[in-house]
């Protein structure tokens, strides 16, 4: 990007017109790498954090990815017909349209992303790339020998064959267990189809990690950016 005036940069992210942008950086409620500037001569650049009511201003050509820890009862759409309440209602401090990368279910909580950049969510949402999703479930009973095999041999579920995918039980609780499921894909309620195709009910169902980035300790309903390396691991 281009240096440019700050009002002007103001105005391009779609804070508000030139002229309006002068009145609110004359009101104090502008800062620049967390300075506030009432000077109109001041010019910014790309690695500038400009900040309007202390949330940040990005320029929309500019693109960001972040990581969301999305709690149950959210959809992941960007609107929801129904007028629930959606992701983008977690990151309203971000001053720029986002969008989510796939879906999680409504009743599904954990690690979501949202960018504004078309192509790297076609590279991650394309079935061709296989980028492994790693699913925390507690579901009932515990999966035997035969149930993993057919975990790992493809299930069929209503039209389709799954690919190989993984379940892999972490702890037993008395009549339930806790299993980490791996798959590629990502069609409608998938996981949980195929673990009552082998006979087991799932009681909650959160995702752990997409690729190598992992949720860790983000808690619920919080959001970050992802880091250079995280990016690039992905894409
Ligand atoms: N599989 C499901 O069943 N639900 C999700 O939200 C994601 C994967």
């Amino acid at each position: 990007m281009e240096d440019m005036r700050l009002q002007k940069f103001l105005a391009h992210a779609g804070i508000a017109s030139r002229r309006a942008a002068e009145g609110i950086i004359r009101q104090g409620r502008v800062t620049v790498d967390g300075r506030t500037v009432t000077d109109m001569g001041v010019r910014v650049s790309s690695g500038d954090r400009v900040a309007v009511d202390g949330k940040p201003v990005v320029l929309e050509e500019e693109k960001i990815y972040i990581m969301l820890h999305k709690p149950a009862g959210y959809v992941s759409s960007a609107k929801d017909q129904f007028g629930r309440l959606t992701v983008l209602d977690l990151v309203r401090d971000i001053n720029i349209r986002l969008y989510p990368v796939g879906r999680l279910d409504y009743d599904t909580s954990g690690l979501i992303l949202l960018t504004n950049d078309g192509d790297f969510t076609y590279q991650l949402t394309h079935p061709k790339h296989e980028i492994n999703k790693v699913y925390e479930a507690v579901i009932s009973g515990a999966p035997g020998e035969k149930e993993i095999k057919m975990f790992e041999e493809g299930l069929k579920i209503e039209d389709y064959t799954t690919s190989p995918a993984k379940i892999e039980i972490i702890s037993s609780l008395r009549n339930n267990s806790l299993v980490h499921i791996t798959i590629h894909e990502g069609k409608n309620r998938q996981v949980r189809k195929m673990c009552e195709a082998i006979g087991h009910k799932v009681f909650s169902l959160k995702r752990i990690s997409i690729g190598s980035v992992a949720l860790g300790e983000l808690p619920e309903g919080k959001w970050r950016r992802l880091s250079e390396k995280e990016l690039k691991s992905l894409c």
